[in-house]
């Protein structure tokens, strides 16, 4: 997806309503083939259930909800060497915490060993399996290709009392490993390869975690889980769609053997891939056991236990499940959606509180140094809360010596800059009004200190006379400033795709994924207790980490930043980097919608998530309103509002833009027209919220026209070739998927301003030429 062009970020996901496994159910009950529903998670317990696990309890256990029927808990420990107790405590205990319950049907393929064996002997007796000497290397051998039909193996016309003798002699312990193998007797020359006289039994002497000693033949997964699904009354059986090719020797096996009713079927649905993470149990064992993270739940894991640690709650794990839906084609899915629901479950659920991250000292001058004041804060702004509700509150004290956040000044504020600075009024939340008057320097030449004065009507932060300040900013009283560690944990992987990025995928695990600080907050946070909730203002959601938490001292772990700040990282210098649209923009398509919101939609032909988020704040719905006034399209307004400008606006929302509806309808007009891009209409905006001005004017002054003439492209592209040398060679070698690269490369160097299309055609001319 081109991520520089907004406009053709869809709403993607899956459509509400009935998914394909909800229809197939439907039928299923409507034409009386089963009365109650049975479904069942089988993990393997072989190490930590993650985000993806998830995804498949999700829908396993809330399926049997919904149709009032149950899900199984079903160990598939098939595999002696691999598994291990510890792994089947963790994953009980992460389906219990997302909230299901297996009530009394807790099990394991293990329980059934005896049963499967006297299936294995019922194939035997009628002649469709047989033992085999085969080695696995000459089994794998003769199996022939995907074009090419499979070789017999000498032993499948076995008298059926040799196999059944040499099977029970199997079983005796009376053959090394690999040296026979019971084979079910299919078809050597199916189009399906597993139907190939698959592999039923293997020899394996070792000790199982449960049965001991007992077994030294052990059956194979497409053996045990059909029949363990039978054998449970499984109706249901939903898994991955690697498995789509197993689902024919599935019912192969339950149509040969007597099997009481009634009679389970398989049906396949797309694993959960996330952008920036790995999601195999292999790689994250890897990570754990190489000690790249702190272990199974360090917090940049995707394990549930990772999930967990961080601060995420159930809730939001189950809203994301509900979001993503169930498909049928696999996708990747961007981390932000999941990080747009667990911001959405913990704006109500976590109260307010202000804490500085990297500190700068305030002395307030004017301000007596007795003196103290306590300032009455909400827990929660109103729009976190239920209709109606009013919001508990804290009291923070205030004094003449404070802390704020160090980036919340700028000695020479940049373009778009809006808080302090040399001369300039901001509001301290809920506190003043402050101007800075002086900067102290310490003799290392840094900024030690501002020296600022108040405004005392301003007391509570309004603004007496209505006067308008650039922005509100965090504080804390540094006599009474708490000093805790806070654990900044970010994305584990740099790339979008780490399986996929040249090397090993530990190559590119972001160094920078855990930043540890001392924060100083607001003294009631020593009243949090450990596996508690706070959104620290302006700098993100956090969790008293339960582990390492003490009495009145909690260590805080950020579970996610407020707003999707992400694409800051790379930003140029100087400059707020355009956010990349947040999750916000697209997630409500996925929520319930409002009625006011349904009815702008079918009004003004709105996509329902815009008008979900125009409806969301007055001030968003009336900027709308008084753009299409101005001429602006509806869709075009919508749009923009919907999608980039809410995400570049702070806390104090729509009513608060240094711009009118009339600025904006001419920033709709230049996108319509295609005189600039998507991108370069971003920039544009972006400029807007930081300072106002007038759309025509920025575009004139930054250059910022769309540029699609040939000439211009083609030494635009020229320059970031040869700036790439490197990079040229190796997709001159055959690494196509370096158009990206340059395309992104080019883009930028064009201020966003180049016609993607146009850009994309010049690079594909000068790079193949
Ligand atoms: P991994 O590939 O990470 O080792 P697995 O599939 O081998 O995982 P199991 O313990 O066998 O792990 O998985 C239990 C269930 O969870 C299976 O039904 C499987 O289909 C499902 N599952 C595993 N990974 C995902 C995923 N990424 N998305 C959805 N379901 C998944
Ligand atoms: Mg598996």
């Amino acid at each position: 997806m081109g991520k520089a062009d907004l406009d053709e970020k869809s709403t993607e996901g899956a459509p509400r309503g009935r998914d394909f496994i909800r229809e197939i159910i439907d039928a299923d009950l409507q034409a009386g083939r089963h009365t109650q529903v049975v479904t069942r998670f089988p993990p393997e317990p072989n190490g930590f259930l993650h985000i993806g696990h998830a995804k498949s309890i999700c829908l396993n256990f809330g399926l049997a909800a919904e149709y009032g029927g149950r899900c199984h808990l079903r160990f598939d420990d098939t595999n002696p060497t691999k598994e291990d107790v510890l792994y089947e405590r963790s994953i009980a205990e992460d389906i219990a915490w997302l909230g299901f319950d297996w009530g009394e049907h807790r099990y394991h393929a293990s329980d059934y060993f005896e049963r499967l064996h006297d299936y294995a002997v019922e194939l035997v007796e009628k002649g469709l399996a047989y033992v085999c000497s085969q080695t696995l290397e000459e089994m794998r051998e003769a199996r022939g290709t995907v074009t090419e039909a499979g070789r017999p193996s000498p032993d499948r016309d076995r008298p059926v009392e040799e196999s059944l003798d040499l099977f029970r002699r199997m079983r005796a312990g009376e053959f090394p490993d690999g040296a026979l193998t019971l084979r079910a007797k299919i078809d050597m020359a199916n189009a399906n390869m597993k139907m190939r006289d698959p592999a039923l039994y293997r020899i394996r002497h070792a000790a199982h975690h449960r049965a001991g000693d007992a077994w030294c033949i052990y059956p194979m997964y497409d053996f045990a889980h059909c029949l363990s699904d039978s054998i449970e009354g499984i109706t249901h059986s939903i898994c991955t769609l690697e498995f789509e090719n197993n689902r024919e020797l599935y019912d192969w096996i339950l149509d040969n053997v007597e099997i009481p009713l009634p009679r389970p079927h398989q049906y396949e649905f797309a694993r959960l891939n996330l952008t920036h993470t790995v999601m195999s149990k292999r790689k994250l064992l890897r990570l754990v056991e190489e000690e790249l993270v702190a272990g199974w739940d360090d917090p940049r894991m995707p394990t549930i236990a990772g999930l967990r640690r961080r601060g995420v709650r159930p809730s939001a794990i189950r809203a994301f499940a509900d979001m993503i839906g169930v498909a049928k084609a696999n996708s990747m899915v961007d981390l932000e959606k999941l990080e747009y629901c667990i911001r959405d479950d913990l704006n109500r659920a976590a109260p307010r509180r202000m804490a500085v991250l990297r500190p700068l000292k305030v002395v307030l001058t004017d301000y007596p140094e007795e003196k103290t004041e306590r300032f009455d804060c909400p827990d929660f702004p109103p729009d976190a809360l239920e209709e109606g509700a009013t919001s508990t509150s804290r009291e923070v004290p205030f004094g003449r010596e404070l802390y704020i956040e160090r980036d919340d000044f700028q000695e020479t504020p940049e373009k778009g800059y809006k808080r302090l600075a040399p001369g300039r009024e901001v509001r301290l939340r809920h506190a003043y009004l402050v101007t800075c008057q002086e900067v102290v320097r310490g003799e290392d030449g840094e900024i030690a200190e501002l020296r600022c004065t108040h405004d005392p009507a301003s007391r509570g932060g309004k603004a007496p006379d209505g006067r308008k300040v650039m922005g509100t900013i965090h504080w804390v009283s540094a006599r009474d400033a708490l000093s805790l560690e806070a654990r900044l944990y970010d994305r584990l992987f740099l790339p979008e795709r780490p399986d996929a990025a040249e090397g090993e995928f530990e190559d590119h695990l972001d160094p920078d994924s855990l930043k540890t600080l001392t924060a100083l907050a607001e003294p009631s946070l020593k009243d949090l207790p450990p596996g508690g909730h706070v959104q620290l203002e302006r700098q993100g959601y956090f969790f008293a980490d339960p582990a390492d938490s003490a009495a009145g001292r909690p260590v805080l772990n950020r579970t996610v930043t407020l707003k999707d700040s992400w694409g800051r990282k790379d930003a140029p210098a100087g400059k707020p980097a355009p956010r990349r649209p947040a999750a916000e923009a697209a997630a409500p398509a996925l929520r319930k919608v409002s009625e006011a919101a349904r009815e702008l939609a079918a009004a003004d032909g709105l996509d329902e998530a815009v008008a979900e988020a125009l409806c969301a704040t007055e001030g968003r719905l009336a900027l709308y309103r008084a753009a299409l006034e101005a001429g602006a399209s509806r869709e075009t307004a919508g749009k923009w509002i919907a999608n980039v400008l809410v995400a570049q606006m702070d806390e104090a929302g729509a009513e608060a833009l240094p711009f009118d509806g009339a600025a904006f309808a001419e920033l709709c007009a230049l996108l319509d027209a295609g005189t600039i891009t998507a991108t370069a209409g971003k920039e544009v905006l972006l400029e807007m919220v930081g300072g106002g001005g007038r759309p025509e004017a920025i575009v004139e002054a930054r250059g910022l026209a769309r540029v699609a003439d040939g000439d211009a492209l083609a030494s635009l592209v020229s320059e970031v070739l040869a700036e790439h040398p490197d990079e040229l060679e190796r997709y001159r070698a055959g690494k196509k998927n370096l158009l990206g690269f340059f395309l992104g490369m080019a883009m930028k160097k064009s201020g966003g301003a180049a016609d993607p299309g146009a850009l994309r055609a010049a690079l594909q001319e000068a790079l193949d030429s």
